[in-house]
């Protein structure tokens, strides 16, 4: 298409869901060298169904890890710097239709991430205490539609899947909350974890230490929590199959297992008043109990060649430990959102590296990044490698196209249909609001403990401080 270097055509991209995906791509979308070059100019919107931008880094990352919270600095960077402008408390498939926005934007990214649990196809998870870790994770973070209580009445409980999300959960069943005071970790939650009757969380993974999918840093941050005692429980099967670390072919699978060979050989004799039990081999058959889980089994497993598990019957029964609750954290899984091509087999959006495609053919001006585009693996920097492939996809389709030059957008949309929405000014407010009573906390027994900020978990209070306004009518 011939470009006026004067005056490049004007694009309108829409990002939906303000996670690490939807930033790094609008951060990358602005960076374009087309962009920088002048061929073309680009507006770019993000829009978010929570008051809030940051995704999964607010939600869903543990409160005691505020390395990775740390995160949220780089990006605040990015959205401030307004190449993209941010518009929470709307959401896509419910306050707005895909139609509607195809007929205002150029270009529209999915990057709304992966935030249900993999089902686990057992019998016993309708029982009163099998929980997904989704929504436990949920609650420990102040994700404003989980519950205020969690009921964390059972002294033995099982968490089962060997990925990081399992140790997070792990972790923060078994940690002494007083460790918390420091963290945004909101004060209703941190009581809840006090009132915690938990005393010993069991761990269960079906494959061996070798093939577990947690990390070193991770694996090793379980044995560092105080009152916390860590046993690796090997019998005599188990044992046996353990591998010879020469014969490893990576650094994690090496890393993990001398650390779990330490603690196996030595375990540490330290002052406890929790346990953690890291169990290999064994894969979930049930849970069991009347109305509430009172204990769950499993058959007991061998990897085979091909990486996978066997079952192992003959002459080794399965075996049943008694637990009052389940947290079952085999991964997530990516919600379809309407009217978008979905690979239900996979768990993410139909598309070719990034570009939305229906029977395997694009579909024109439709995107996604991040884990609704390849699933829910890989730590966050990954999804910048995801959101460059998109968005050199989306470019170069822009590039060939005439533009819509309509008027309207996500704010004419939202304003048109009366819905009230938050700004990125909005969002600033309620932070520097959370910030401020963060100054101002104090541990459960009144000690003054200064934290980064305390979590609002109220949408309703979210929205209010976002507006600005005493009456909290009209949000912005
Ligand atoms: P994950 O890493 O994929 O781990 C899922 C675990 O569930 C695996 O051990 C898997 O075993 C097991 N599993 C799957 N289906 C199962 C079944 N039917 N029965 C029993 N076990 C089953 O997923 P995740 O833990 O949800 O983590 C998602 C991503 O977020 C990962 O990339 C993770 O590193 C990242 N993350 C990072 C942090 C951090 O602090 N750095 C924290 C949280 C999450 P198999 O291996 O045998 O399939």
């Amino acid at each position: 298409m011939p470009v006026n270097p004067q005056n490049p055509p004007l694009y309108k991209i829409a990002i939906i869901g303000s996670g690490p995906a939807g930033i790094y791509t609008a951060e990358m979308l602005s960076r374009h060298q087309a962009v920088v070059q002048a061929q073309l100019q680009i507006s770019v919107d993000l829009i978010e169904q929570l008051p809030t931008p940051y995704g999964l880094i607010r939600y869903g990352v543990a409160p005691d890890h505020p390395r990775i919270k740390g995160i949220v600095d780089s990006l605040h960077r990015i959205l401030d710097k307004k190449e993209a402008r941010f518009t929470g408390s709307v959401r896509f498939g419910a306050d707005l239709t895909l139609d509607e926005l195809r007929d205002h934007y150029d270009a529209i990214v999915f990057a709304t991430g992966a935030a249900k649990d993999a089902a686990l196809d057992i019998p016993g998870t309708e029982l009163r205490g099998f929980f997904g870790a989704s929504s436990f994770v949920s609650w420990y973070d102040g994700h404003p539609d989980a519950p205020a209580e969690w009921p964390l009445d059972a002294e033995h409980v099982a968490v089962v899947g060997n990925g990081n999300v399992a140790l997070d959960v792990a972790r923060m069943l078994a940690k002494d909350p007083h460790d918390l005071s420091t963290t945004e970790v909101p004060a209703h939650i941190q009581r809840g974890l006090l009132d915690s009757r938990v005393k010993a969380v069991h761990v269960f993974g079906r494959r061996g230490p070798a093939d577990a999918k947690f990390t070193p840093l991770e694996l090793r941050e379980l044995g560092e929590q105080a009152g916390v005692k860590v046993v690796v429980e090997a019998d005599e099967l188990t044992r046996s199959q353990w591998p010879d670390p020469a014969t490893l072919s990576t650094n994690q699978a090496r890393q993990n297992l001398a650390t779990l060979e330490q603690w196996r050989d030595n375990p540490p004799e330290i002052d406890h008043s929790r346990s953690v039990h890291l169990y290999f081999f064994h894969t979930p058959i049930s849970a069991e109990g009347e109305d509430t889980v009172r204990s769950m089994t499993f058959t007991r497993t061998v990897a085979s060649p091909d990486g996978h598990t066997e079952g192992v019957t003959e002459g080794v029964p399965s075996v049943t430990y008694s637990v009052g609750q389940v947290y079952s954290a085999i991964g997530y899984r990516s919600a379809p959102l309407p009217n978008v091509p979905f690979d239900a087999a996979g768990g993410v959006i139909e598309n070719i590296d990034g570009r939305v495609s229906a029977a395997g053919v694009p579909v024109q001006g439709l995107y996604a990044t991040g884990w609704i585009k390849r699933g829910p693996v890989g730590l966050i920097g990954h999804t910048k490698s995801d959101a460059k492939q998109t968005v050199e996809h989306l470019m170069n389709d822009l590039l060939v196209m005439a533009p819509k030059n309509s008027s309207g957008d996500i704010r004419s949309l939202a304003q048109a249909k009366d819905l009230p929405w938050t700004s990125w000014e909005g969002w600033l407010r309620l932070d520097q609001e959370e910030k401020r009573q963060g100054e101002e906390h104090r541990d459960p027994s009144g000690v003054s403990k200064p934290r980064s900020r305390t979590k609002e978990t109220s949408r309703h209070v979210m929205n209010h401080i976002a507006s600005g306004k005493s009456d909290g009518t009209s949000w912005s």
